[in-house]
């Protein structure tokens, strides 16, 4: 067997090893790596998870929360599985997520998987690869897949279009704290959870909870929320009080748009629009492999830079050179 084939049996029957080693396949960008990585991803199990996105700025305590969360899963008879969407990783190779030493305790439970965000060269890249994380993660029987990601850029948008659930985790704060939530992300979140409602800050989060709330409701009603949804409410990671509640709240919200058919919906579209990214992804990768297309492409921004061309225009000529010699990438 060659140094890259998955052991399919064991990963069906929960084997971490090889659902990591699975995931490292996946995340290989080598051309035949990615064939044999789409065998493998045609052939797996229906199985299906609850996908839940969580996002939260540095310190918010998403790392805190995710390890009690977690647990509290584990404990119930859950088998969880963590992924990271990392735009830090993309950029620089460094990572705002990725170190080891977090979530010590969920990392040793036998029923739970972590995996750190993959490090590709675009945020693109990444969250390609984590929603196809989230299949093997499904396939090796995780029936909760928590994806984590940062506050920062276009990542929560990526990972709101491959969960189920969208939280937000937040920190206790006056009205300023308020402002400072971008709109587009308090209009995809389903849930927001005010951390760190413990001690001193318990106070202070509570009426945070209240000011969130009050700014749900004046968000247009969306179609895919019951009544008295998207909502807010406190926990705390440190000494895990509302977890339960927070489950519990996330648990109804799911099981609401399973039986209005909501959830099998919004999957559906998720797919197809996944589709449409990779159509687009894989176009621009195959155009930057055309050494022809390359070099005209460098004349091209030129002539348009300096106006002598029209940009749709050159677009044109980019794409009619490509289409009349396509090429498939090569190992770099
Ligand atoms: P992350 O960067 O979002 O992953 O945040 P961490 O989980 O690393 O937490 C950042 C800091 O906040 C750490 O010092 C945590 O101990 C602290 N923290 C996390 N959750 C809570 C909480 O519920 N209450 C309090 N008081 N502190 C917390």
């Amino acid at each position: 067997m060659g140094r890259r084939s998955i052991d399919v049996e064991a990963l069906c029957a929960g084997n971490r090893t090889a659902l990591a080693r699975a995931i490292t396949l996946i995340e290989s960008s080598r051309p035949q790596d990615r064939q044999v990585a789409r065998e493998l991803l045609t052939g797996l199990p229906e199985r299906t998870a609850l996908r839940i996105g969580l996002s939260g700025t540095p310190g918010v305590g998403k790392s805190t929360f995710i390890e009690a969360f977690g647990l509290m899963l584990v404990a119930a008879g859950h088998r969880v599985a963590v992924l990271a969407v990392d735009p830090s990783s993309a950029r620089s190779g460094g990572s705002i997520l990725g170190d080891k030493t977090r979530m010590e305790q969920l990392s040793r439970a036998p029923e739970a998987f972590i995996r750190p965000s993959p490090s590709q060269s675009a945020l693109g890249g990444v969250a390609r690869r984590t929603r196809e994380a989230i299949r093997l993660c499904e396939a090796a029987g995780h029936d909760i897949v928590l994806v984590e990601t940062v506050g920062v850029g276009q990542s929560e948008t990526m990972v709101a279009d491959m969960t189920d659930l969208f939280v937000l985790l937040l920190a206790p704060g006056g009205g300023d704290e308020l402002q400072g939530v971008k709109r587009g992300i308090m209009e995809i979140a389903d849930l927001i959870l005010v951390n760190k409602a413990d001690g001193d800050l318990r106070a202070t989060a509570v009426r945070t909870v209240a000011d969130y709330a009050g700014a749900l409701r004046l968000l247009r009603k969306r179609p895919h929320d019951p009544e008295g949804w998207p909502r807010a409410m406190p926990v705390s990671a440190l000494d895990n009080s509302g977890l339960e509640e927070a489950w519990q709240a996330m648990q109804d919200l799911a099981d609401w748009r399973r039986e209005t058919g909501i959830l099998a919906e919004t999957r559906r579209k998720q797919a197809v629009q996944w589709m449409e990214r990779e159509i687009e992804q894989g176009l621009r990768t195959r155009l930057n492999a055309d050494s022809q297309v390359r070099a005209l492409l460098s004349d091209l921004r030129v002539s348009v830079a300096n106006g002598d061309i029209p940009a749709e225009a050159a677009a044109d000529m980019a794409l009619d050179r490509f289409l009349s010699a396509p090429v498939v990438p090569q190992t770099p």
